[in-house]
């Protein structure tokens, strides 16, 4: 099954700058901002430039660039937010929702680099 992009979902209308985000870096092919909405005292989403719905969607069809520019955005994120735990910081997740099951509410990939406290398990066990 292929995807279909929705041009009018929250992260289109920030690249497209017509609504605004507190920016964090951006790239070529990439823009890393706060979350709104911020499940841990750092949390950043970084999202690509280009038109893709999902990580997977992204890894199987970006150009080799964009994934490049994704992947060291994402470690630069890292460096500006101190959590490298390689550097002294405290350590950090990456995680990237993806439809249904992921519980994917913008349907632009995106993926969360939460930080600056313990985040407990990785998964709910219940349901
Ligand atoms: P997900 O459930 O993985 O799709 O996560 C979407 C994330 O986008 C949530 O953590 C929201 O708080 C965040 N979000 C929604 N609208 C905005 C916005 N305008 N600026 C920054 N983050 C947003």
């Amino acid at each position: 099954m292929s995807y279909t992009y929705d041009n009018q979902n929250i992260f289109a209308k920030i690249l497209r700058d017509e609504i605004p985000c507190n920016k964090v870096l951006e790239t070529a092919h990439s823009l890393a901002f706060n979350d709104i909405n911020p499940a841990a005292p750092k949390h950043v989403l970084v999202i690509p430039k280009g038109s893709y719905v999902t990580y997977d969607h992204f890894a199987q069809t970006a150009t080799d660039d964009e994934i490049t520019d994704f992947v060291r955005a994402i470690g630069e994120v890292c460096k500006i937010l101190n959590v490298e735990p390689g550097q002294g910081g405290g350590g950090f997740r990456v995680i990237s929702n993806a439809g249904e099951a992921g519980l994917q509410e913008v349907p632009h990939l995106h993926v969360h680099i939460l930080g600056g406290r313990n985040l407990g398990p990785m998964v709910s066990k219940s349901q």
